[in-house]
């Protein structure tokens, strides 16, 4: 299982998270899919290998912004519909999540239970959550919060606006997930190796920790909203 995402400048998105993904091969996996910003917000999944979803895109349009996921199935079998991303009831959200969501049945009843869900994954009710929250009146970023503070359990979290396509959420906790930068664009992923060629630095987010990121600047926080300072890091660019 594995996230791969990208926000840049330059329209990339649909070319380097393939990439990314099938550098992640190696972690396992059933099914694949990826969300691409632009007119349409095109999202595709597959079950089964990468280049099978790589063959699905090759008609769409290449975006400056994207998410992509590898799933290991943990709640909810292995199909195309229970594959990430998933998407808010209005359309509006795509997330991608790597992890266990453990109190989801409990978030979707007290919260969310007049929504129509389409899978059966504990990832769902993640952004049925966040789709509420803004729904209700909060602004992304704050209902974002609040959403990842109601979660239980093991999660990296890449998140997509279709309104705003200049801004990626995350979120993380127990599961890894690196932020790595290159001159116009930033990516994130679970691991550095789906990145590490094209990007010069990167961070790893810390358990109970946010980040919103644009192309070319983020910013992170803790789950109570207080501003996080980290330096990133250096990385060998690979020529
Ligand atoms: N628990 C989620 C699911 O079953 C995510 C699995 C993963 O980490 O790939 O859909």
């Amino acid at each position: 299982c594995g996230i791969t995402g990208y926000i840049g400048n330059d329209r990339l998105a649909k070319q380097l998270i393939l990439e990314g993904l099938r550098r992640l091969e190696y972690r396992g996996y059933d099914s694949a899919g990826i969300a691409l910003g632009g007119e349409m917000f095109e999202v595709v999944k597959r079950v089964g290998r990468v280049e099978r979803l790589a063959e699905a895109l090759e008609q769409v349009e290449e975006s400056n912004i994207g998410v992509g996921h590898t799933r290991w199935a943990t709640h909810g079998k292995p199909t195309e519909q229970n594959a990430h991303p998933h998407v808010s009831a209005d359309g509006r959200f795509a997330l991608v999540h790597n992890g266990v969501i453990e109190n989801a049945e409990a978030l979707k009843q007290q919260y969310v239970a007049d929504v129509e869900f389409t899978s059966t994954t504990d990832t769902e009710v993640i952004v049925q959550l966040l789709g509420k929250f803004v729904a209700d009146g909060l602004d992304v970023s704050d209902a974002f919060q609040k959403t990842i503070q109601l979660l239980k359990g093991s999660y990296a979290v890449v998140c997509l606006d279709r309104q705003n396509q200049q801004t990626l959420y995350v979120a993380k906790n127990k599961s890894p997930l690196v932020i790595a930068f290159a001159e116009n664009s930033t990516m994130v992923a679970s691991d550095e190796m789906a990145v590490s060629d094209r990007c010069h630095s990167a961070l790893q987010l810390e358990d109970g920790e946010l980040a919103i990121i644009q192309p070319t600047c983020h910013m992170l926080r803790t789950l109570q909203g207080e501003r996080i300072d980290r330096e990133p890091y250096e990385l060998q660019v690979e020529s």
